[in-house]
C-alpha cells in the first residue's frame, strides 16, 4: 500500500472518533500549549500509519548496539571527550560550559557512583532506502511512551476494519506489516535494571526512581507511562521533582552519599532526567546546584553529566572522521562499516583544513546545509539561505560552536495529521528514532540493548519536526 485509504467523510468521521476515544482511554495524550487547567488533549498523531522501508527499518535497529557501544566508549574516553568539551565551553559558555563546570565541580567533590545509565535515541531520515543519521541523543529522549500507544491505536483501527469499512473482513494493512514499538516495556526495564545494579545486583523494590521534570511539562503522559510500567511490572515506585525542588525535597547522607526523599525517607537508586537538556531548564544558580547535588550522590544518573556531554553535536561531527571513529570501533568490524554508512558529511567551522572547507561551503552552497548549535529540543537550527547571514552576525571565532551538516532529502508521503480536533491532509516527512539502553562503568558494560523506536512525522513544508514544539505528530510504521 503506498497511499492512505480513501474514505467517505462519514467513514473518516468514524475513524477519527474511534482514534480519539481510544487515545483518551489509553493515554495517547498531552497537555495543550499554555495549559492552565489540567485538561489533556489527544496528542498530535497521524490518522494512518506511514509506509517505511523494511530494509531501512532493519538497518536502523541493527546499528543501534554499535551506536550504544560507540557512545559508551566515547564517554569512557574522558581525555578525548572532555578535551573537546573544554574547547567548546569557551564558545558556548551559557550551556555546554555550565554543564562542564558542573561536572568539574562534581569531580572535585568526588563522584561516588561509577555506573552510568544511558537512555539514548538515534534519529534517522531515509534517503533512497538508506538510513542517514540526523543526530544522537543522550539525554531526556522522549516519546517512548506515546510511540507504543500510536502503534497500538493504528493496529486497533485496522483490526476493527475502520481503514477499509467496505471490504467486509479484509484488513487494509496486513497485521504483520504494522509493528508496535516495545519502548514502554524496554525503557522501563532499563530503569529497573539500573535499580537492580544500584542495589548490588539484588532485586529490591524499596528504593525508588526519581524523575527530574520540567515545570509546566506538556508531555507528562509519555513519561508517566514509563513510571506506571515500572511499578506494575517491576514493583518500583517513582517520584517526580523539578530541579528547583531538589534541595527542599531530598537529603544526602554525608557518609554514604545516598540520596533520600525527605517526605518518606525512601532511598533514590536512579535519577532519570527528563529535564536539564536546555538552558531554560536552569532558572538560576540553585538549579545548577541541584544538578550538582544529584551528580555527586550515589544514585545512578540516567544520564550523568559526562554521558550527556557525549551527546553534543560537536562530538557527532568529530565521530564522522574515519580515523577518529576507528579509535573507538575497529575499522575491520561490521559495526564500523554500518556506522560509517549511516553518516552524512558534517563539517566543523574552525581553523582546521576541514573547517576551512566548511566555511567556504556555508557561503557557496548554503542550500545544501543545515547549521546546528550545541542545543537540544528542536527549533535551534539555521537552514539553507539563512546560514550566511546568520554566520555574518557572529564573530568568526564563535563559529566553532556550530556544525555544518549536509541536508538529508527523504521521500515524502501524503498522510493526515490530527491536531486540536482538526484533520489536516498534507505531504509529510518522517524521522525514525531508535531507542537504546546502556548501563556501564569504565570497566564493564552491564546492559546494551535496543529499546524500541519512534516515528515522528512533520509537514514537508516545515524545517523541523518537534511534536511538543508544535511542528509534528507521532506516527507508526507500515513496513513496505
Ligand atoms: P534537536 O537536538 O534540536 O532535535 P536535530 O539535529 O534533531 O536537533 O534537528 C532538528 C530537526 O531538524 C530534525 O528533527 C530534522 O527535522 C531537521 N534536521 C536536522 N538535521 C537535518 C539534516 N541533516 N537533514 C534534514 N533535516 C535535518
Ligand atoms: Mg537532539
Ligand atoms: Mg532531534
Amino acid at each position: 500500500m503506498t497511499s492512505i485509504p480513501s474514505l467517505t467523510s462519514n467513514q473518516e468521521k468514524n475513524l477519527v472518533t474511534d482514534l480519539q476515544q481510544w487515545a483518551l482511554a489509553n493515554s495517547l495524550i498531552i497537555y495543550p500549549p499554555d495549559f492552565k487547567s489540567y485538561q489533556p488533549v489527544v496528542a498530535p498523531v497521524t490518522l494512518y500509519p506511514t509506509p517505511f522501508s523494511r530494509i531501512a527499518f532493519e538497518q536502523a535497529n541493527e546499528v543501534q548496539l554499535a551506536y550504544n557501544e560507540l557512545y559508551i566508549k566515547v564517554t569512557n574516553d574522558q581525555d578525548f571527550l572532555l578535551g573537546i568539551i573544554d574547547e567548546l565551553s569557551h564558545f558556548d559558555q551559557e550551556f555546554t560550559g555550565k554543564l562542564y563546570q558542573t561536572y568539574l565541580k562534581a569531580k572535585e567533590i568526588g563522584i561516588k557512583q561509577n555506573l552510568k545509565l544511558g537512555i539514548f535515541r538515534s534519529d534517522y531520515l531515509v534517503e533512497g532506502s538508506e538510513i542517514k543519521q540526523v543526530e544522537f541523543n543522550t539525554v531526556s529522549v522522549s516519546f517512548g511512551g506515546l510511540s507504543t500507544k500510536v502503534g497500538q491505536v493504528h493496529k486497533f483501527l485496522n483490526n476493527i476494519g475502520n481503514y477499509d469499512p467496505e471490504s467486509k473482513g479484509q484488513l487494509y494493512y496486513k497485521e504483520e506489516d504494522l509493528p508496535v514499538s516495545n519502548s514502554i516495556e524496554a525503557l522501563a526495564k532499563g530503569l529497573a535494571d539500573a535499580n537492580y545494579y544500584y542495589n548490588g545486583e539484588i532485586y529490591k523494590t524499596d528504593t525508588i526512581v526519581l524523575t527530574i521534570v520540567q515545570e509546566g511539562e506538556r508531555n507528562v503522559f509519555d513519561q508517566r507511562l514509563l513510571e506506571f510500567e515500572l511499578l506494575s511490572k517491576h514493583g518500583i515506585k517513582s517520584k517526580r521533582l523539578s530541579l528547583s525542588q531538589i534541595e527542599l525535597e531530598t537529603f544526602v547522607d554525608s557518609n554514604t552519599s545516598k540520596i533520600f526523599l525527605k517526605s518518606t525517607g525512601e532511598e533514590i537508586s536512579v535519577v532519570y532526567f527528563r529535564a536539564g537538556y536546555a538552558p531554560s531548564d536552569f532558572q538560576n544558580e540553585a538549579d545548577w546546584n541541584a544538578r550538582l547535588i544529584l551528580e555527586t550522590s550515589l544514585a545512578i544518573k540516567g544520564p550523568d553529566l559526562v554521558t550527556q556531554l557525549a551527546g553534543a553535536k560537536k562530538i557527532q561531527q568529530i565521530l564522522t572522521d574515519e580515523e577518529i571513529l576507528s579509535k573507538f570501533i575497529p575499522n575491520n568490524s561490521e559495526h564500523y562499516q554500518k556506522l560509517l554508512k549511516s553518516f552524512v558529511k558534517i563539517y566543523p567551522l574552525d581553523d582546521s583544513e576541514l573547517g576551512k572547507k566548511g566555511k567556504s561551503l556555508a557561503f557557496e552552497t548554503p542550500e545544501k546545509f543545515v547549521l546546528k548549535p550545541q542545543r537540544e529540543g528542536g527549533g535551534n537550527n539555521v537552514y539553507k539561505s539563512d546560514i550566511p547571514g546568520f554566520l555574518k552576525s557572529l564573530s568568526e571565532k564563535e563559529w566553532s560552536a556550530y556544525i555544518l551538516m549536509e541536508l538529508i532529502n527523504p521521500s515524502t508521503f501524503v498522510n493526515k495529521i490530527i491536531r486540536n480536533d482538526q484533520v489536516l491532509k498534507n505531504e509529510i516527512i518522517s524521522e525514525l528514532g531508535i531507542f537504546g539502553v546502556v548501563l556501564f562503568d569504565d570497566k564493564e558494560v552491564k546492559v546494551n540493548e535496543n529499546a524500541g523506536w519512534l516515528l515522528r512525522s512533520k509537514f514537508s513544508s516545515s524545517n523541523e519536526g518537534g511534536v511538543a514544539a508544535g511542528f509534528g505528530a507521532v506516527d507508526s510504521i507500515q513496513l513496505v
